[in-house]
């Protein structure tokens, strides 16, 4: 298998960054273990408390500060990089994808083929001015729009929201054009994101999927790779060769 063999497609979840210790939303350890969504994680939230929903988010940018990209995230940015048709859709927020694509290129990524289907952390939207980037560090920038004097919000798909349609959109347009469908540490319950994974598979994509253990999509992938995205990204997916010089 290699980035040679046409058009792939990523979809990563909160697994693609379980390795950089990301804690996870859901199940042992996940933050709503601790936290209530309701209160922290929905537009009536913010309207009811737009800081105390700022400050749980700073909290969140704070911890995934302090975690770094793993060798998994750095192969994908440099499959990117290569020149080779991979594109990443992902369901996390933490801005992995695209750190790992600064750091090692030392420039802005080109986001263009990160699909950010939840959202980012590292993203604050207003009435007036739509989603601006805020990489200031744990805390926000700013908190209020200097325009318009709205509360900003954290540009993350919360529950009760629903997902951007163009950025949707991109990830299907991507997806439907892939000939191989990588899902990389999704357990496939969240939707619609989840419904990416059959519209692939109908598509026609070869499907490999990526996990530590199975899921309930399962059945939809041709071959099943159980381990850890750090491990096996780099170890499946060489690089390819540099053009000899002319
Ligand atoms: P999930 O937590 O439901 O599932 C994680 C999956 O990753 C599981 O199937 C697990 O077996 C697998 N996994 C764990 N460690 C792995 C590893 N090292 N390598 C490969 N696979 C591994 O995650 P989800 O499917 O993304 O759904 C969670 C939702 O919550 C998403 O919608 C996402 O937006 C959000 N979320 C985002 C982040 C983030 O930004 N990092 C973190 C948690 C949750
Ligand atoms: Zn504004």
């Amino acid at each position: 298998m290699s980035a040679r063999d046409g058009r792939i497609v990523f979809f990563t979840g909160a697994g693609m960054s379980a390795e950089s210790g990301v804690p996870t939303y859901r199940g042992r350890g996940g933050i709503w273990g601790q936290y209530r969504w309701e209160d922290f994680a929905c537009q009536r939230a913010f309207e009811r408390d737009p800081e105390k929903v700022l400050d749980f988010h700073e909290q969140r940018r704070a911890h995934v500060l302090a975690c770094a990209p793993h060798a998994g995230h750095r192969h994908l940015a440099a499959l990117q990089r290569s020149g080779a048709g991979v594109a990443v859709v992902t369901q996390n927020t933490d801005g992995m994808h695209q750190r790992a694509a600064r750091e090692a290129c030392g420039a802005p990524a080109d986001v263009r083929d990160v699909v950010e289907l939840h959202g980012s952390l590292w993203r604050v939207r207003c009435p007036c001015s739509g989603a601006v980037e805020d990489l200031a560090g744990g805390r926000y920038a700013r908190r209020r729009c200097e325009t318009c004097g709205a509360a900003l919000r954290p540009d993350i798909v919360w529950f009760e929201d629903t997902l951007d349609a163009r950025v949707l959109a991109r990830a299907e347009a991507l997806i439907r054009g892939c000939e191989l469908f990588v899902a990389v540490g999704t357990s496939a319950v969240v939707y619609p994101a989840a419904g990416l994974i059959p519209l692939a598979r109908a598509a026609g994509a070869r499907m490999i999927e990526l996990n530590v253990e199975d899921t309930g999509m399962s059945h939809l992938f041709h071959e099943h790779w159980r381990g850890t995205a750090g491990d096996l990204l780099p170890e499946r997916f060489p690089l390819p060769e540099p053009a000899p010089a002319p």
